[in-house]
C-alpha cells in the first residue's frame, strides 16, 4: 500500500499556523486584509471565491469581495485594482480567474502592485521565484513543495518530472523543484515518448489536465506521484489527470483526488496573505 499524502490534514496545519500568526498580528494591532474581485458569475469561480472567502473568516483575515458585472470594461477593472493598490490597508488583491473574454488576463494581473500579488501570477513575482528572491509563490505549486515535505519525503537530488508547462502550475512547480535541489525535467503536449521520460521520475507531478491520462505506464515502480489535476468524472465525482486505482498500487506515496493537492492551494493563498505584511 502506498503512502497515501493527506491533503486535508496538512491544509488545516497551515491553516491553523496562519491563524496564530493572524491572532499575533492582531494583537500588535495589524489587520491582514484580502481583496477579492471576481468578474461575472461562472459557477465554478464563484465556488472558488466562496472557499476562499470562508478561509479568510476561518484564519482572522479579513476579506472585502468586488462582484463585477459580466459586462464590465477592462478599464473599469483596472481602476478598481489601482484603487486598491493604494489603500494602505488592503495587503493581498486576488482576481479569480478565467476574466471574460473581452479582458486581457496578463494586463490585469500586471496591474496588481508586487507587493500584493497574493496569487504569485505578476511577471515580477514569477521573475523573484526563477532567480531566488523574495517574493509571493503561486499557491498550487507551493503546497505541493509543503505536501512533500511535511510527508517527510525528500527532493534533493531526486529525478522529478513535471507534467505540464502552465505559467500557474507547471513552470513555477518546475522552478521550486529546482529550487529544492531535485533534478527536474518539464514534459508537454510536444514531448517525444512521454512514458520513457516519466518512468525516470522519482517525484512525478502530473498537471496535464487531461482526466486520469497517467496510468501505471507512466510510472516508475515505488516513484512519489502528485495529482494536480480536478475533474468531474462520467459519474458526476472528482477525479484527477491520474489514474489513481490503476497506478496508487505500483507507487510509494500519492495524492488523492479529492483530498490531495486541492485544499493546499486555499491553504497556501492564506499563508501569501500574511507574508504579504512581511514583504510590505
Ligand atoms: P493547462 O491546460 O494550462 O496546461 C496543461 C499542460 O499539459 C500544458 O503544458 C500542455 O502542453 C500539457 N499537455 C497537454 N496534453 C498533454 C499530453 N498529451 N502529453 C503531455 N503534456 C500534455 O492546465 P493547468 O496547468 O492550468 O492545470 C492542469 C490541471 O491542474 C488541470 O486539471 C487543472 O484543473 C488542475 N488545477 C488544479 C489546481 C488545484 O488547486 N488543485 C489549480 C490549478 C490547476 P502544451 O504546453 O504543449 O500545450
Amino acid at each position: 500500500m502506498p503512502q497515501i499524502i493527506d491533503g486535508k490534514l496538512i491544509s488545516a496545519q497551515i491553516k491553523e499556523e496562519v491563524k496564530e500568526k493572524v491572532a499575533k498580528l492582531n494583537a500588535q494591532g495589524t489587520r491582514v486584509c484580502l481583496a477579492v474581485i471576481q468578474v461575472g458569475t461562472d459557477p465554478a469561480s464563484s465556488v472558488y471565491v466562496g472557499n476562499k472567502k470562508k478561509a479568510c473568516a476561518y484564519v482572522g483575515i479579513e476579506s472585502l469581495s468586488y462582484e463585477l458585472p459580466e459586462q464590465t470594461s477592462q478599464e473599469e477593472l483596472l481602476a478598481l485594482i489601482a484603487e486598491l493598490n493604494g489603500k494602505a490597508e488592503v495587503n493581498g488583491i486576488l482576481v479569480q480567474l478565467p476574466l471574460p473574454g473581452h479582458i486581457d488576463e496578463d494586463a490585469v494581473i500586471r496591474a496588481i502592485d508586487p507587493k500584493k500579488d497574493v496569487d504569485g501570477f505578476h511577471p515580477q513575482s514569477v521573475g523573484a521565484l526563477c532567480i531566488g528572491q523574495p517574493g509571493f509563490v503561486s499557491c498550487t505549486p507551493a503546497g505541493i513543495i509543503e505536501l512533500l515535505k511535511r510527508s517527510g519525503i525528500e527532493i534533493a537530488g531526486k529525478e522529478c518530472v513535471v507534467i505540464g508547462r502552465s505559467n500557474i502550475v507547471g513552470k513555477p512547480m518546475a522552478i521550486l523543484l529546482l529550487r529544492e535541489n531535485g533534478t527536474v525535467t518539464v514534459t508537454h503536449s510536444r514531448t517525444r515518448n512521454l512514458k520513457e521520460v516519466t518512468r525516470r521520475a522519482d517525484i512525478l507531478v502530473v498537471a496535464v489536465g487531461k482526466p486520469r491520462m497517467i496510468t501505471r505506464e507512466y510510472v516508475k515502480e515505488g516513484a512519489v506521484v502528485i495529482d494536480v489535476g480536478i475533474h468531474r468524472n462520467e459519474n458526476n465525482r472528482l477525479c484527477g489527470d491520474v489514474d489513481y486505482e490503476d497506478v496508487s498500487p505500483v507507487c510509494s506515496a500519492i495524492t488523492p483526488v479529492p483530498g490531495g493537492v486541492g485544499p493546499m492551494t486555499i491553504a497556501m493563498l492564506m499563508y501569501n496573505c500574511v507574508r504579504s505584511i512581511e514583504l510590505q
